[in-house]
């Protein structure tokens, strides 16, 4: 079953991308949870411009990515994994436990830290949340993320197939936390047990820095809920709610070259979580 995952990466990776991107569109116009203002025509083609940018410059900035880096210390016997044998399974569910926490870790980081936050509030300065704004991560942050990700790889020593599969549904859950569905309520308490649902992330994308600063999960929903960060819904609601934050609020803004210049525009302040004015 591993090798046959390993085997196929690229296609197992464009798959899921593909498929879900397509059911979660398709979903979005059959059951939207709010009323769209910016023509998709122009959010759309930004935000996947950018997922193109990021594709290439990781590929050029690293020879070896996540699933070779765990292959490389499986042979060269790095990390925790390769140091301890323990069952397959365990040493598999241990692994995505433990990046999906590395991750959530990260995520409060790039919220804490101002320089990180420059990076970071491309993403939350998409004006609309639907599936592109789960892809849409500056440059800057996604080589970041990359390479805390080898180093936590490193450390871990995880099997292969657990860094493929954490990957995938990484990427697949973005998309379908970020999306603009309606779930019926009963079905989004039940499914916000085992993962984060759109209703529980879109409170992040709130213009609210207390609300901008919880709800970090993007997968399993359990380390807000341990770590203190949870917060079931937005206070003005799914629907009057304001998304983004309060610099770049132009069409304009929304445009690939002013995305990319967005971390040397104007002052770091604002959201950063340790910023001394909360606003409750
Ligand atoms: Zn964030």
């Amino acid at each position: 079953m591993s090798e046959l995952l390993l085997a196929n990466e690229p296609i197992v990776r464009l798959s899921f991308f593909l498929g879900v991107l397509a059911v979660m569109a398709a979903w979005e116009v059959a059951a939207p949870r709010r009323r769209r203002d910016i023509p998709r025509l122009l959010r759309w083609t930004n935000n996947l411009a950018v997922v193109a940018v990021d594709t290439v410059l990781v590929r050029l900035a690293f020879p070896i990515v996540a699933v070779g880096m765990a292959l490389a210390a499986e042979r060269q016997g790095w990390g925790l994994f390769n140091i301890y044998a323990a069952p397959a399974w365990l040493a598999f569910a241990c692994s995505v436990l433990t990046l999906d926490l590395a991750i959530y870790l990260q995520h409060v980081m790039f919220h804490a830290v101002p320089a990180l936050w420059r990076l970071h509030r491309m993403h939350h300065a998409d004006l609309e949340f639907d599936v592109t704004t789960g892809l849409r991560f500056h440059p800057g942050e996604i080589l970041l993320s990359m390479a805390i990700k080898l180093a936590v790889v490193v450390a871990l020593g995880p099997p292969a197939a657990a860094v493929l599969v954490f990957e995938v549904v990484l990427n697949a859950t973005s998309m379908f936390n970020h999306s603009n569905v309606r779930l019926p309520q009963g079905l989004d308490r039940i499914l916000r047990l085992i993962v984060v649902t759109p209703d529980m992330h879109r409170v992040h994308h709130s213009i609210h820095p207390s609300e901008t600063n919880s709800n970090f999960g993007f997968n399993l929903p359990w380390w807000d809920r341990l770590l203190g960060t949870y917060r079931p819904q937005p206070r003005e609601g799914h629907e009057a709610m304001t998304i983004g934050i309060e610099q770049f609020r132009t069409r304009r803004d929304l445009w690939l070259d002013r995305m990319l210049i967005q971390p040397l525009i104007g002052p770091a302040s604002g959201y950063p979580i340790n910023r001394e004015d909360e606003d409750g």
